[in-house]
């Protein structure tokens, strides 16, 4: 890891599950909107880890309807369009009334007698030549930074290509050291994505320390304000050895730069395939 100067004092562990959630867990009821603070509202559960990704936490009366819609969108975006495949891979279900949304490859065709015909799609496994995923930065609170101050910050995000065990995996990742170039060309966004980080690190944190802690990250993932990429949803941008768990979570108490104490969720999905870790810091302690 580069030498930062700025870099916080070590973190404590609070809190850390892995949650593969083949089975339902219910935490305590919260009773107001987690996100935009309206109570006296009608109120729907959370799924802390989405359901589409294996999520069976749940995190009742939490969610104020229009906060709802919105967090759902950030799901289903990220769902459909980075994980798809993924999840096709590990056989993830999706509830059956939302098979609208449900990823399906797209067509492929081969060149037959010089015309293109249509080609059987493959099974996901054969399919799924390489999969990638961000590797974020640090949330740039913790050195002590404003929203808005980007030092010693050459991409906002990088790539890390998961462990498929596939050729063309291996042969990419031989090829293209600095991961930071490989383009992508699928229509998934940084942002997005960071937001549905926030949404699984906020919601754990309210499950298992509400009260304790005062957020500051709820009404910027719904919209209410500025959402600063970089400043609260950030992680490791190096390599880290796969775990034994398909989703895994983690509340820690993390000292910043300049003296703050903030609790933050660390969050691996697909760490079973080797994939980074983030880092959501949901408020201060
Ligand atoms: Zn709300």
């Amino acid at each position: 890891m580069a030498a930062d100067a700025a870099k916080p004092p070590d973190k404590a562990i609070l809190d850390e599950r892995d949650a593969p959630q083949e089975e339902t867990v219910v935490y305590g009821a919260v009773g107001r909107c987690i996100y935009c603070g309206d109570s006296g509202v009608r109120l729907t559960k959370e799924h802390i880890i989405p359901y589409g990704l294996g999520g069976r936490h749940i995190l009742p009366q939490a969610s104020c309807v229009s906060c709802a819609r919105i967090t759902g969108k950030i799901e289903r975006e990220c769902l459909r369009t980075m994980f798809g495949d993924l999840r096709l891979l590990r056989n993830i279900k999706r509830r059956k009334r939302k098979a609208k949304d449900a990823y399906a490859p797209g067509p492929m065709f081969a060149m037959v007698g010089g015309r293109l015909k249509p080609y059987p799609a493959p099974k996901p496994a054969e399919r799924l030549t390489t999969a990638m995923m961000y590797a974020f930065h640090e949330p740039t609170i913790l050195s002590g930074q404003t929203p808005l101050t980007r030092k010693d910050r050459p991409f906002e995000h990088g790539w890390a290509i998961l462990g498929l065990g596939n050729e063309a995996g291996i042969a990419l990742q031989a090829a293209t050291p600095d991961l930071s170039r490989v383009h992508s060309m699928a229509n998934f966004h940084p942002t997005i994505f960071s937001k549905m980080l926030a949404k699984i690190g906020y919601s754990y944190a309210v499950a298992i320390a509400d009260g304790k802690f005062k957020p500051i990250i709820g009404p910027a993932i719904v919209g209410k304000e500025p959402w600063y990429f970089g400043f609260l949803v950030g992680g490791n941008p190096n390599p880290v050895a796969p775990s034994k768990f398909l989703t895994e979570l983690r509340l820690l108490r993390c000292p910043s730069a300049i003296g703050k104490e903030y609790l933050m969720a660390r969050i691996r999905i697909f760490g079973d395939l080797g994939a980074p870790v983030y880092d959501v810091v949901v408020g201060e302690l």
